[in-house]
């Protein structure tokens, strides 16, 4: 005990001071430091520093220039930031990290075409590489986009691949359409009825135009090949490395299979999964389906359970509420809009599970102990959601359960109060919100949703003024991986080509870059349940730091979306560093042991 109290002494006053003393304790210095900059920590104090130091894959001082020289040693690696910014390293609450990477390396990515013509000409040179009857798989599409801004149809793949079966998932996932030949596999007809909580699309004749809409699209996707276990992994890792690139260190992904976990878990036994991931497993619509999940989960380490320093995680559930806002398949009180201002009568969506159901799902599960995030886009699927979180914990109080409500994109005035009312009360019901959605699918949102729902999208400033919490996130592959997009979306609130005004959505509920890099760190590290050890540059929290060609805190908002990543930290082991990056990086002459600063 003698010698225990000059060491607590010693570590306050490092602690306080940004660190010095301890150089003494580690002759070979810290592994890394990065001087010359500004360091946004993200802490309580939203605190800006010059320099850091890391140790052992852990932030181990932030301060002075001055201070962290002190922890220079012959091990050190010095990396001059030349006035650059260091951030935390930014964090997605809701990135389709397995699926969105499967579609990155088997389907055409449609993202890019502003034509039916574009769709056509991009499908029709990859079947051109494909056996005659083999699948020809696309994503990405969005009709907002395109110059008709009309669905793709069935006969338009047809003249793109006659000799093949042809799928493309729309961006949002909730829906996508197939060629005659795919139609004719899954024999769907004028005949077929549609499935239950989905849609097939028809002609005036009643004959399918080759739109599927939830329930008809998982019927249909159900005859595409199952994919290989070495694409699932090629699509995880091309996931994470665009990740890196961008800064970021950190994913929860929503909606997993069994074949996804084994793909993740492969990887991470092999430390190839460079960022924490936390996954929601997807438990299906009816109790059975819940009580085979709780006992699937009973198998595996929790949120609060994982062994130390673990990249992967098994946070918990995934349900669906309701649709999609692309798809006017979200469960609204009012009808639809089309074009804005007409009225898409009689559609007020539909819930995807029976809400009876669901409701007592949320409490098989919270009674377990187990996370929920289920997605919600419609005021009347939030508002049924919220309900169900408060009933089934005023019931069965799981503290720091932190259910999620996931999108939650036109909460009512008494959906916001009930957050407000369960994250006080019972850390729970975070909104899990995608800024971008405004952006890079506003165009098909502003048409759909009408101009007086648009102006309640992503009601930030409203959650920041009733004290309720957010976590951002891209949704991705509905919206582009990197988070600078929902950093600048959070404050611009700007559609990607103003069919209806440059702002449908109104800059009432715009907050400031403050607040958005907060929805990207500390406030999605809780929902990721890593606040302790990630989120912000904190002693003691994992080295996951990126660096950025400009400061988040002073550029004009434009040019948030245009941030450059040149270096990028994962665990204190540079994972990115950008080729024509003028960062001066000099590396320890002394190696360090287990966390070598070896770039990737
Ligand atoms: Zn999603």
């Amino acid at each position: 005990m003698k010698s225990l109290l000059p060491t607590l002494l010693l570590l306050s006053v490092a602690v306080s001071a940004g660190a010095g003393a301890d150089a003494a304790a580690a002759p070979r210095g810290v592994d890394l430091v990065l001087l010359n900059g500004h360091v946004l920590t993200v802490d309580a104090r939203d605190s800006v520093a010059q320099a850091l130091a890391v140790r052992d894959g852990r932030v181990f001082a932030v301060g002075s220039n001055r201070s962290i020289r002190a922890l220079i040693g012959p091990g050190t690696t010095v990396i001059d930031l030349r006035g650059r910014t260091a951030t935390p390293g930014l964090i997605d609450a809701h990135a389709h990290i397995s699926s969105g990477g499967l579609a990155a390396v088997t389907s055409v990515d449609l993202g890019g075409a502003r034509s039916i013509g574009e769709v056509v000409a991009l499908l029709a040179a990859r079947a051109k590489t494909l056996a005659p009857g083999a699948w020809l798989l696309g994503s990405g599409w969005d009709e907002g986009k395109l110059a008709e801004h009309r669905y793709v149809e069935a006969q338009d793949l047809d003249a793109a691949a006659p000799a093949n079966p042809v799928w493309i998932d729309h961006t949002t996932g909730h829906y996508g359409t197939a060629n005659s030949r795919a139609l004719a596999l899954a024999g769907i007809t004028a005949a077929s009825v549609d499935p239950p909580a989905g849609t097939i699309d028809r002609d005036a004749t009643g004959a399918p135009t080759g739109v599927m809409k939830e329930g008809a699209r998982d019927l249909m996707v159900s005859f595409i090949p199952e994919p290989s276990s070495a694409d699932r992994r090629a699509g995880i890792l091309a996931s994470v490395r665009l990740m890196n690139r961008e800064g970021m260190t950190a994913a929860k992904d929503p909606n997993i299979y069994p074949a996804d976990w084994d793909a993740y878990s492969s990887l991470a036994a092999e430390g190839l999964l460079t960022a924490h991931v936390c996954t929601l497993w997807n438990t299906g619509t009816t109790l059975v389906s819940a009580e085979a999940m709780i006992a699937r989960l009973a198998s595996l380490p929790g949120p609060r359970s994982h062994p130390a320093g673990a990249d992967l995680v098994s946070c918990g559930v995934k349900l669906f509420m309701d649709g999609s806002g692309g798809a006017r398949t979200a469960w609204v009180y009012d009808d639809w809009n089309r074009q804005s201002v007409s009225l898409d009568r009689g559609n007020h969506g539909y819930p995807l599970i029976e809400p009876d159901v669901y409701r007592a799902v949320v409490r098989l599960f919270n009674d377990a102990g187990i996370h929920i995030g289920t997605h919600a886009i419609g005021d009347r699927a939030i508002d049924w959601v919220v309900d169900s979180y408060a009933e089934a914990l005023t019931a069965h109080p799981g503290l720091g359960l932190r259910h999620s409500i996931i999108h939650a994109n036109i909460p009512t005035d008494g959906a916001i109060a009930t957050m407000a009312r369960l994250q006080r009360q019972f850390d729970a019901g975070y909104p899990e919100a995608q800024a971008p959605f405004s952006w890079w699918i506003g165009d098909t949102y502003a048409a759909n949703f009408g101009p007086a729902r648009a102006a309640r999208l992503n009601p930030f400033r409203t959650y920041l003024e009733r004290g309720v919490r957010w976590a951002g996130g891209s949704d991705y592959d509905v919206t582009p991986l990197p988070a600078r997009f929902g950093l600048w979306a959070s404050i611009a609130r700007e559609t990607l080509q103003g069919t209806w005004g440059r702002q449908p959505f109104g800059s009432r509920e715009s907050v400031d870059v403050h607040a958005a890099l907060r929805s990207y760190t500390v406030w999605a590290a809780r929902q990721l349940f890593i606040e302790d050890e990630a989120g912000s540059l904190e002693r003691g929290k994992s080295a996951d730091v990126a660096v950025w060609d400009r400061n988040p805190y002073t550029v004009p908002t434009a040019e948030l979306k245009d941030l450059q990543c040149e270096l990028t930290l994962y665990r204190g082991r540079i994972v990115h560093r950008a080729e024509h990056s003028a960062l001066r990086i000099r590396a320890g002459a002394v190696r360090a042991s287990g966390s070598a600063a070896s770039g990737t």
